[in-house]
C-alpha cells in the first residue's frame, strides 16, 4: 500500500469507528464514551443468560457471527442477527471489530428508536425540542418523536425524557406489549406465571402476554421485573414479537387445576414411571394440571412443568362442570347367576343396574366419561370390576349396591376404605357427599358412613365408595328402591355426591 492510500485509510478507519461508536444511532454526534460508561455502571450480571435458550425457530445459524461479543452459541445470536440483517440494531464498530455489548442494559433512547424501525417507523424531523433534555440535534431526537407520537412512550413531569436511563424489563413488558399489540391471550386470568409476579402486580397483564405469545419465559421461574433489561434479551423480545419462528414454545394452558392426595407425589420428566423424578410435591399442594395422557398428568408449578400420576390429584376443572372430563367407573353390583339380595322376585341386581344407568345417563350429559362394569344382566368377579376402573384410567370409582337385614332395619350408608385404598381419606369425602344427598333428597335414614375393606374399595387406588341405597326387606325402602321415581332420585343424589366432591 502506498503511503497515501495507507494514510487515507487510516483516517476512514478512525472516521467509522468514531462515528459508529454509539449502539443504534447512524450520527452519533451526542453519544459519547461517557454514555457508555454510564451504561456500564448499570450493568450488573444477568441470570437471563440462559432465558429462553431454544427457541422454535429451526433455520440453522450462519455459523460466521456478525458481532464479536455475539458467538455462535450466544443464546440470542440468531434474534440479534435477524434484528441486525434488517437493519433494526447496528451494533458498533470497535477498531473495525464489530460489538453489539449484549450485556448493557438498553436506554429509553435506544428502545425508543429499535421499536420504531421495528415497527416501520420513520424518523421524525424535529424543529422544536418537546424534552428538555432531548434537542433536536440528539441522535434519537426523531426516533423518540415518533414513539411519543404514536403512544408508546411518555416522558416525565419536569419536561426530561431521560434518554439515557435504563428500562425496567417490567417497563419494557408495557412497552412491547403496546407497541406489538398483542392480543389478550386466551388462558384462565390471573394464573400466576412467574414465582415473582403476583396478578395484581401492575404490570402482570403485560407480561403474561409476552409469556403467552412466547415472548419471555424468564428465568428460574422469575421475571425479575425490577432488573434493568440488557441489549441481548431486549433483542430477543423484538425479533420474537416480530417474528412467530422466533418465538418460544408455550405451555398449554392449565385444563384443571390438581390438589396432592398422596402425602408426597413424585414429579417426573415424563409420563412413565422409569423417568427421572424432577421433584416431590406435597399433599395439598395444587398445582396446574395442563394435559392428561392415560394415567400421567402434565402439569405446571411455580413455573416448572413435569409429570405426575393422575390418581393421586384431586382434579378441579378450571371452567364448565366440575365433572367434565372426569373418568368414572359406575358399578352396579353382581348380575348374572349372581342376583344379591332379594325379596321375592325383586333381585339387587337389577335394581341397582338401573340406578347405575340412570347415574350414568346424567354424569355423561355433564360431560363426564362414564364406564360401566356391567351394562346388562351379566355377572362379572370383583375382580374384573377393578380391572376395568385400571384399564380404563378411572379417576373415580362408586358401586351400587341394595342390603337386607331384619324388616326393621333401613337407611342408607356408604362405605370407604383407608386399610388399603391410598386415597381412603378422598373416598371419605365422597363417601360422606353422596350419604348426605341420597339421605337428604330420598328422605332415608342416615346409617352413616363407614370405613370397611369391601374388595372394590380397598382394591382400587382412586377415591372409591360403595353405597348400599338402602333395605329390601324392609317396606319403606323397598317401595323406594322398586319405583322408577325414587330410582331417579337416587340416581340424581349419587350424582350431585360427586359434583359435590369434585367442588370442594
Ligand atoms: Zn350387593
Amino acid at each position: 500500500m502506498q503511503p497515501l492510500r495507507l494514510l487515507l485509510f487510516c483516517l476512514l478507519v478512525l472516521f467509522c469507528y468514531s462515528s459508529a461508536a454509539y449502539a443504534e444511532t447512524d450520527s452519533s454526534v451526542t453519544s459519547s464514551p461517557d454514555v457508555l460508561q454510564e451504561i456500564r455502571d448499570f450493568h450488573q450480571p444477568s441470570p437471563f443468560d440462559a432465558e429462553s435458550s431454544r427457541s422454535s425457530f429451526s433455520a440453522a445459524s450462519t455459523g460466521k457471527a456478525t458481532f464479536a461479543d455475539v458467538p455462535a452459541d450466544h443464546w440470542a445470536k440468531r434474534e440479534i442477527e435477524f434484528l441486525y440483517e434488517r437493519a433494526i440494531i447496528q451494533g458498533y464498530n470497535e477498531n473495525g471489530v464489530m460489538k453489539f455489548h449484549p450485556n448493557e442494559n438498553v436506554t429509553r433512547a435506544q428502545a425508543a428508536k429499535m421499536i420504531m424501525k421495528a415497527l416501520g417507523e420513520s424518523e421524525k424531523k424535529v424543529t422544536r425540542a418537546r424534552f428538555t433534555d432531548v434537542p433536536p440535534s440528539h441522535w434519537a431526537a426523531g426516533w423518540i418523536e415518533r414513539a411519543v407520537e404514536k403512544g408508546i412512550f411518555k416522558g416525565y413531569e419536569d419536561g426530561t425524557f431521560q434518554p439515557n436511563a435504563p428500562l425496567k424489563r417490567s417497563q419494557m413488558s408495557k412497552i412491547i406489549a403496546i407497541a406489538f399489540k398483542l392480543p389478550e391471550p386466551a388462558v384462565a386470568k390471573n394464573q400466576q406465571i412467574f414465582r415473582d409476579i403476583k396478578p395484581d402486580y401492575w404490570a402482570y397483564p403485560y407480561i403474561a402476554k409476552l409469556y403467552y405469545h412466547g415472548i419471555s419465559n424468564g428465568s428460574d421461574n422469575q421475571f425479575m421485573p425490577e432488573s434493568y433489561i440488557s441489549r441481548a434479551q431486549f433483542s430477543a423480545f423484538v425479533a420474537r414479537a416480530l417474528n412467530k419462528d422466533f418465538r418460544l414454545s408455550v405451555n398449554s394452558p392449565a385444563i384443571a387445576t390438581g390438589k396432592v392426595t398422596a402425602d408426597t407425589l413424585n414429579v417426573r420428566s415424563a409420563g412413565n414411571a422409569n423417568a427421572s423424578v424432577i421433584g416431590q410435591l406435597v399433599r395439598g399442594t395444587v398445582v396446574n394440571v395442563l394435559e392428561i395422557n392415560g394415567y400421567w398428568a402434565k402439569i405446571s408449578y411455580n413455573g416448572k412443568t413435569g409429570y405426575v400420576h393422575k390418581s393421586y390429584l384431586k382434579l378441579k376443572n378450571i371452567s364448565g362442570n366440575p365433572v367434565q372430563g372426569r373418568i368414572i367407573v359406575v358399578d352396579a353390583g353382581h348380575g348374572g347367576t349372581d342376583p344379591g339380595t332379594m325379596k321375592e322376585k325383586t333381585y339387587e341386581k337389577n335394581i341397582v343396574l338401573s340406578v347405575a344407568k340412570k347415574v350414568k345417563q346424567k354424569l355423561e350429559s355433564a360431560g363426564a366419561k362414564v364406564i360401566m362394569t356391567r351394562e346388562t344382566d351379566v355377572f362379572k368377579k370383583l375382580e374384573e370390576r377393578v380391572q376395568i376402573a385400571k384399564n380404563n384410567y378411572a379417576e373415580l370409582f362408586v358401586s351400587i349396591h341394595v342390603n337386607s337385614a331384619s324388616p326393621s332395619a333401613s337407611g342408607t350408608e356408604t362405605y370407604y376404605d383407608t386399610s388399603k385404598n391410598p386415597n381412603g381419606y378422598e373416598s371419605y369425602l365422597l363417601a360422606k357427599a353422596i350419604q348426605q344427598q341420597i339421605v337428604s333428597n330420598a328422605s332415608m335414614k342416615d346409617r352413616g358412613v363407614k370405613d370397611y375393606n369391601f374388595y372394590v374399595v380397598r382394591n382400587n387406588n382412586v377415591p372409591s365408595v360403595l353405597i348400599e341405597l338402602g333395605f329390601i326387606t324392609n317396606n319403606s325402602d323397598y317401595q323406594k328402591l322398586t319405583s322408577d321415581y325414587y330410582q331417579d332420585i337416587f340416581a340424581q343424589s349419587i350424582y350431585n355426591g360427586i359434583v359435590q366432591y369434585y367442588s370442594q
